[in-house]
């Protein structure tokens, strides 16, 4: 805390207050950007972006994915849930060999409904495309064919609804995407993912991606029909909730 004034330490106890985390060796939350090792290119992006600091989610999400570990996060909608599991995704495919062709794709971010997919995507482009990366939506309720086409063009991120998902490792006979190098999994709204009966879709992705992945899972609620689930995707979790749990 050293060199913090009265007031900042007033204000910081307030932000972190109603955080709680469970699991071992969680790594400490972080105050501000310039405390958790995003790029130069990410920290121009937040600035532009307006988004000064962390919100309560972030503040302890972001260090706990970045250590590499499995996270489990709770918190409201709006509590800024898209940036704690995109921050540390771009640096994990920065860590990563660049893509060559042919390549799959490097994360995979599962969402429930198009809309929302839509909306994931547009948000995580803001902070990839200053690195060069590329993001691919795949949704259904729309043609195939121009999704299957910017797949084989090849993309570091896969943001999809799930059923979708699964058209696109069945299409052209498996060649359009594969999953062998994915090693980071998000499941977003993950309530609602398995209110909506998307749990068999979720299990036949995760269960083709290679097991030393990382995994992490945000919801709004962690009601307990979803800690069976969550223990068989995930390894040594860190939860992370913000406020209730349910
Ligand atoms: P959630 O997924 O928890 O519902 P979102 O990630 O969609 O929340 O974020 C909700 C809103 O808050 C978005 O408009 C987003 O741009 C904004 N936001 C996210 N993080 C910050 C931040 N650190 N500072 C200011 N605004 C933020
Ligand atoms: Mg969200």
């Amino acid at each position: 805390i050293g060199r913090m004034t009265a007031e900042e330490v007033e204000g910081l106890r307030n932000d972190l207050e109603g955080i709680t985390v469970r699991g071992k060796h969680c790594p400490k939350p972080i105050k501000t950007w310039a405390h958790c090792g995003v790029s130069k290119k990410v920290m121009d992006a937040l600035k532009r972006n307006n988004y000064e600091k962390p919100t309560p989610i972030q503040s302890q999400a972001i260090p706990a994915i970045m250590s590499g570990r499995d996270v489990i996060g709770i918190a409201k909608t709006g509590s800024g849930k898209t940036l704690a599991f995109v921050l540390p995704m771009i640096r994990h495919i920065m860590d990563q060999p660049p893509l060559e062709e042919g390549d799959g794709p490097i994360a995979i971010l599962m969402i429930p409904t198009r809309e929302l997919a839509l909306q994931i995507s547009t948000e995580c482009k803001k902070f990839t495309k200053p690195h060069g990366l590329k993001v691919v939506c795949v949704y259904g309720g729309t043609g195939i064919s121009e999704q299957i086409a910017e797949l084989k063009r090849g993309c570091e991120v896969i943001v999809c609804t799930p059923g979708r998902m699964i058209d696109m490792l069945t299409a052209n006979n498996g060649r359009v995407t594969n999953l062998r190098r994915v090693t980071y999994i998000v499941l977003d709204e993950a309530d609602r993912m398995f209110d909506m009966g998307f749990e068999p879709q979720v299990m036949k992705i995760i269960d083709n991606v290679r097991p030393d992945r990382q995994t992490v899972m945000f919801s709004a609620t962690f009601p307990r029909q979803m800690e069976a689930l969550a223990r068989r995707i995930l390894q040594k979790p860190i939860e992370v909730q913000v406020g209730g749990r349910s």
